[in-house]
């Protein structure tokens, strides 16, 4: 966990289906954006990383290594020691886009069996809650949240709703449990 200048260092994933908008979450917390997301982010392929630095309140510095995926709907594409590597996880879906809620479990199966539930941080995500086209109700994805032993909130990165508040639940969690 450790990185030179640096307390700690946490290994974040995002993890869902493809056009979910795991890479315009990101860069918009990496970036810090208020306002806009990038138009159109390229699809990701393949993993790649960004990095955030973050104060702690206990004056901590921790640098967060924040990894994209592409959200390639073949889960096997990413490979076990990937998730076992990592201390938080935003398991991202769309609200307009009802396929993208319901392999929302078999995304948390895949790490889960890699790894005990209580190792990693979890956070359910529903994404894009701009869109009034909406398919997933808040109710049930809380309670599929609350199933699975989850916090769930509802982000956008089009209108800047929520993407700090996502990440920082995630990193005081973790931080929590250091
Ligand atoms: P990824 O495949 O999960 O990385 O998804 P992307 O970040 O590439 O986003 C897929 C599409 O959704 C792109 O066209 C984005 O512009 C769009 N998108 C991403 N975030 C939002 C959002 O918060 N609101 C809306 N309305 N569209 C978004
Ligand atoms: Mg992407």
């Amino acid at each position: 966990m450790e990185a030179a200048g640096y307390s700690y260092q946490f290994r974040i994933a995002l993890l869902g289906d493809a056009g979910v908008g795991k890479t315009s979450l990101l860069r918009c917390y990496v970036a810090g954006a208020r306002g806009a997301a990038e138009p159109d982010p390229e699809p990701t392929v393949g993993v790649e990383f960004y990095s955030r630095a973050l104060q702690l309140p206990a004056g901590l510095r921790v640098k967060l290594q924040l990894w994209d995926t592409a959200g390639q709907e073949c889960f096997r594409c990413i490979t076990r020691s990937f998730y076992r590597n990592m201390v938080g996880i935003l398991l991202v879906f769309d609200v307009t886009n009802r396929e993208s809620f319901e392999h929302i479990q078999a995304w948390h199966q895949e790490v889960v069996s890699t790894q005990g539930p209580d190792k990693v941080v979890f956070l359910l995500v529903g994404h894009k809650c701009d869109l009034s086209t909406r398919c997933v109700s808040s109710q049930e994805a809380e309670e599929l949240a609350a199933s699975l032993g989850m916090g769930f909130m509802e982000t956008s990165a089009k209108s800047n709703c929520n993407v700090d508040l996502a990440f920082d639940t995630v990193t005081s969690a973790i931080e929590q449990a250091l």
